[in-house]
């Protein structure tokens, strides 16, 4: 069976990104987004460094990191 890994990590993930009580903070600008609104990119501030890397939906990353933990995780216990 193939293995799609997926190219970011956790790590990856932490150095961009912070939970803000129930919102998803960027490390860089601290714009702030819901939950609620993860269909949408991700908005920076105008002057964020981040915002030129394009387009990013972070809780769908997120969501999807931890999906991948949770796989690897359960192939070691079995
Ligand atoms: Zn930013």
């Amino acid at each position: 069976m193939p293995k799609s890994r997926s190219p970011f990590t956790m790590d990856c993930w932490n150095k961009a990104w912070i939970i803000h009580g129930h919102k998803l903070a960027c490390r860089h600008c601290g714009a702030k987004q819901c939950p609620t609104t993860d269909e949408h990119p991700f908005r920076h501030t105008d002057t964020c460094e981040m915002s030129a890397t394009g387009p990013r939906y972070p809780w769908k990353e997120l969501n999807d990191l931890l999906k991948a933990d949770l796989a690897e995780t359960r192939r070691m216990l079995h």
